[in-house]
């Protein structure tokens, strides 16, 4: 086919044994790292495992590659105006006359940003850390090559930092070994630069800066027994050393004790024992990495504290309303005629062209009565069903769909959408190399990878102006068989790029 397969490039077993050597002594010492599995870790941990990681870096088309950068900008500020339309998120997600009735999950979510919004809260500003995510699509084996869009990520986008640190371990891997001379696609000007770290940090501290009260803090809000806590923490890190703005990070049982609005103000405060004022620390930016799933809210009490964080006046990161701009059901409707000119009436034909090219069909299963479902069943081997959910793991494929939709109630249906699989190119490989497990060591695969580019906006103020930037990238490949593909879930590696 293409100039992107056969790939990875031939070694001898010597080479890879010293290549698997460098890398994994490389993450190590580099905070490419994870905690390791463990039934409870130690409050302080003492070990860490190296991230689940690819040798090579994975052919993209350098085209491709600039376009879906280029194509962030304007998916920063569609979202940013998603959530700003509130009108349009009632009507799609809402528990009244959209997905909310279906899905339990969004209507609960729904619920708390209505209660805010009918006890008349002001809304501040509001900031997104974005991830879009595409596969090459090749739907025969002449081409073109195209780049489309598997989902776009409104909350907890993760791997931003470890991302800048799988890029600057194939550089350094090129420096090193020269991959043994084995491709000539791999040299310096092919490995594109990736500063994910302080670019996410920069839209955090845009935020903060927009607050305005210089020692307020960021709160993290985290997961209990989450393992990609350094993804986390470098930020933390760069937030601290690049900007002198401080986190706590804190789980939602946490908050339901430690956190508090001022019925006034509308300031946010935490207070907890490992903080240094006894009055407790004022809250300028809520930065969510937990909260985008079911299990994160055992209980009702668990979405009132997203309830409490939503009414005070810290700049969310996402706001209610913007994690529910990010359900997949808006990328659905999305692609139904008019409405990505309602939201991008300013921006040029040619470029609304280009969204639209990035995406694979979709519709809903509850579309017309039962043509949606008929449709679905008679193109089942070419598709997907999505809930509304994230995190990996929720989708159903191809074979299991007729099945999955004759057990299916028709009243959930609308909690649900088809997309048409993206078809990946043929003939590309890698070494992919994970700890624990009993998996140890380089497992050569077939494999598929999804690019993600990092982009963040801050908006919601009276001028309906949008900041964005757009920030990096994550590549993260997966060997063929696997229909999902998260990191964190195990399915999958990071891993970097090589333009071609
Ligand atoms: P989540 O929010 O749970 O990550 P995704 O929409 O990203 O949901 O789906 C999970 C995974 O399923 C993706 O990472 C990708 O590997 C696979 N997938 C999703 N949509 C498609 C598609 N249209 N074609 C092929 N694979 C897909
Ligand atoms: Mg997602
Ligand atoms: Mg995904």
């Amino acid at each position: 086919m293409s100039n992107l397969a056969p790939w990875p490039p031939a070694i001898t077993e010597e080479q890879l044994q010293a290549l698997t050597l460098q890398a994994t002594t490389y993450a190590l010492s580099h905070g490419l790292v994870y905690l390791p599995i463990a039934e409870k870790q130690p409050p302080a941990p003492t070990s860490t495992i190296h991230a689940p990681l690819a040798l090579f870096p994975s052919p993209i088309p350098r085209t491709l590659f600039e376009r879906a950068r280029a194509l962030q900008r304007t998916y920063n500020i569609l979202y940013a105006r998603i959530a700003s339309d509130v009108a349009f998120l009632d009507r799609v997600m809402g528990a009244d006359e959209g997905v909310g009735r279906a899905d339990a999950f969004t209507g609960e979510l729904w619920r708390r940003w209505r209660r805010v919004r009918d006890e008349g809260v002001a809304r501040p500003l509001q900031l997104g850390l974005f991830r879009s995510d595409y596969m090459v699509h090749l739907p025969d084996s002449k081409g073109p090559a195209s780049l489309k869009q598997v989902e776009f990520n409104t909350i907890s986008s993760s791997f931003g930092t470890l991302s800048q640190r799988v890029a600057a371990l194939h550089r350094y891997l090129f420096k090193s070994t020269g991959y043994y001379g084995s491709s000539a696609s791999l040299k310096e000007e092919n490995f594109p630069a990736n500063e994910t770290t302080a670019g996410l940090a920069e839209g955090l501290a845009a935020a903060h800066a927009a607050y305005g009260v210089k020692n307020a803090w960021i709160l993290f809000v985290v997961q209990e027994g989450e393992r990609n806590v350094f993804d986390q923490r470098w930020l933390e890190y760069e937030l601290l050393e690049g900007h002198g703005i401080h986190v706590v990070r804190q789980t939602f049982a946490q908050l339901a004790k430690s956190a508090s609005v001022d019925p006034t103000s509308r300031v946010l405060r935490i207070d907890a024992a490992n903080l240094p004022d006894v009055n407790g620390v004022e809250i300028a930016t809520v930065y969510f990495r937990a909260g985008y799933t079911p299990t994160d809210y055992p209980t009702a009490g668990h979405y009132d504290t997203r309830y409490v964080l939503e009414s005070s006046r810290a700049i969310q990161c996402p706001s209610i309303p913007l994690q529910l701009a990010g359900g997949k059901k808006v990328q659905e409707v999305l692609t139904t005629p008019d409405v990505l000119e309602s939201f991008l009436h300013d921006v040029p034909q040619a470029e609304l062209a280009s969204l639209r090219e990035s995406w694979m069909a979709m519709w809903a299963l509850d579309d017309s009565g039962d043509a949606g479902v008929q449709r679905a069943r008679a193109e089942h081997t070419n598709l997907v069903l999505k809930p509304q959910r994230e995190g990996g793991g929720n989708n159903v494929y191809k074979e299991a769909i007729p099945p999955f939709l004759d057990a299916l109630p028709a009243a959930e249906r609308e909690a649900w959408i088809a997309m048409e699989l993206i078809r990946t190119p043929e003939g590309l490989g890698n070494y992919l190399v994970r700890a624990g497990g009993g998996t140890d060591g380089a497992v050569k695969a077939e494999v598929i990878s999804e690019l993600g580019i990092f982009g963040w906006a801050l908006f919601g103020g009276a001028d309906g102006r949008v900041e964005e930037r757009e920030v990096g990238w994550l590549v993260r490949t997966k060997g063929k068989d696997s229909n999902e593909g998260g990191v964190a879930a195990g399915f999958s590696v990071l891993d970097s790029i090589v333009l071609v």
